[in-house]
């Protein structure tokens, strides 16, 4: 079963070829099916003999990839999306033939020493330290987590015990992402709220507002303050340098979550507003979505590495042979131990095209999102809500109710136009638009726009 006898050679080439085609054709939009019709358009597929790799491969080709939504279609807006480039798609395939361990440096030194040079890359745009260091992780939910249980054990450990029965708090923003909830819930900590300004925004003020009411004793509960690098919903990078600041007089880690907007940090026209990065304790970004790698990857670096080793590493018979030395092991630095090298189609990228390209790349999109931003005002049914800051735009359909914005969604998705989704600012539901893919241009937007008679 491990190897294609002679008669099914031919299969390699076909899936290879499919994978080729998938990568450098354009697909349509395409759209979902319920589990019922796809059932009767599958029949069966597991059986006791097989159905043969041939037959396999057609019905993904024909009926199934077909109901997958195409991510990286100009005109797929919704969510964050994702766009690949040619040699990170491909360089994925040659990463999955590989098979490569990544957990630990024994088992995969040049890949893991290929994902800390990305890593190293994204470390230095954010002017972290010499010594900073991290891994990749699948997503951003995984990074933040990571990132938090760091803090805590950071928290905990300085507190020589004291704290061991404590409950954790986590000082967040209205504006933050589900995930940081999510990670709370799952530490069993608390989280405070920031009330953000009417852009979306967590001030350093308003974060000090809140500090300041707090007891003594739940100020000493503090283990982490959260800052986001462009919020999910609207794209506003929060005051990096003034939450930092609370952070540092609190003594508290300072998180930053860029997962979305972190590519940012490589554009000359917003990095500015990424300002106080440079002194988190920890920052994360999704390469898979606005930095131009295949799911599931997101870089998680930390300033100090080694607390996020002490609060990570894994101790069991079988693996004290990883840490007879100073080896680099992923595995140490996130909940997690077995790993793909999901760096690498990133890395190899970065190292294909280079970094002025990324540059360009990300500056493209910003330009697109301003000239959509410029379509909407001038447009006599449409109202811009704020103007973008990085590559989300939100805007109001003039006398439109809840159903007609998702009606529309519905039928330009099913026409193959556009993929938008409806979202909710400030108790209102109104359109979003995200653009991450280099390939989308204002005539994509004028089409999408000119469907909103
Ligand atoms: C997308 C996003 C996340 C979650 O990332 P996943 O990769 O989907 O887990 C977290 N934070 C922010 C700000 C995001 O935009």
């Amino acid at each position: 079963m491990h190897r294609f006898d002679r008669k099914s050679k031919r299969l390699s080439w076909k899936i290879l070829s499919y994978a080729l085609q998938r990568i450098r054709r354009d697909y349509p939009l395409d759209r979902g099916r319920t589990p019922d019709e796809l059932r009767q358009a599958a029949g069966v597929t597991i059986t006791p003999t097989g159905i043969g790799g041939k037959r396999a491969l057609q019905l993904w080709r024909d009926v199934l990839a077909p109901t997958c939504i195409t991510v990286d279609h100009p005109r797929f807006l919704a969510y964050v999306p994702s766009a690949p480039t040619e040699a990170a798609g491909l360089f994925d395939v040659a990463v999955s033939a590989a098979n490569v361990y990544a957990g630990s440096w024994q088992e995969g030194s040049g890949a893991v020493f290929a994902e800390n040079e990305a890593l190293r890359w994204l470390a230095d745009v954010a002017g972290f330290s010499a010594t900073a260091g991290g891994v990749f992780v699948s997503g951003g939910t995984a990074g933040n987590l990571s990132a938090l249980i760091a803090a805590r054990w950071n928290w905990r450990h300085h507190a020589n015990g004291a704290y061991d029965n404590v409950r954790g708090v986590i000082i967040a923003s209205r504006g933050t992402h589900s995930s940081i909830v999510q990670s709370a819930r799952a530490m069993d900590a608390d989280v405070i709220w920031v009330d953000t300004d009417p852009c979306g925004r967590m001030t350093g003020v308003a974060t000090q507002f809140v500090i300041d009411t707090l007891s003594e004793h739940d100020k000493l509960r503090v283990f982490a303050i959260v800052a986001t690098g462009g919020t999910t919903n609207v794209g506003v990078v929060d005051d990096l340098s003034g939450v930092g600041d609370c952070a540092r007089n609190l003594n508290t880690w300072f998180h930053v979550d860029a997962a979305y907007g972190g590519a940012g940090l490589i554009a000359p026209s917003v990095r500015h507003l990424f300002n106080g990065i440079e002194h988190a304790d920890s920052y994360i970004v999704d390469p898979h979505k606005w930095l131009f790698a295949p799911f599931d990857c997101c870089a998680l670096l930390y300033a100090n590495p080694q607390i996020a080793r002490a609060a990570h590493t894994q101790h069991a018979e079988y693996l004290d042979s990883l840490h007879q030395d100073d080896a680099w092991n992923p595995s140490d630095y996130a909940h997690h131990l077995s790993r793909r090298a999901r760096g690498l189609p990133f890395w190899f990228s970065l190292a294909t095209y280079g970094t002025n390209e990324y540059q360009r790349s990300v500056e493209v999109t910003l330009d697109v999102t301003r000239a959509a931003a410029r379509q909407i005002s001038a447009h006599p049914d449409l109202e811009l809500v704020m103007f973008p800051e990085l590559s989300i735009v939100i805007f109001r359909r003039i006398g439109w109710s809840a159903d007609q914005y998702y009606a529309w969604s519905d039928k330009v998705l099913n026409d193959g136009v556009a993929f938008v989704t409806p979202t909710t600012w400030q108790n209102e539901i109104m359109l979003r638009l995200c653009i991450v893919n280099p390939l989308t241009c204002a005539q994509d937007i004028a089409t999408v726009l000119g469907t909103l008679k």
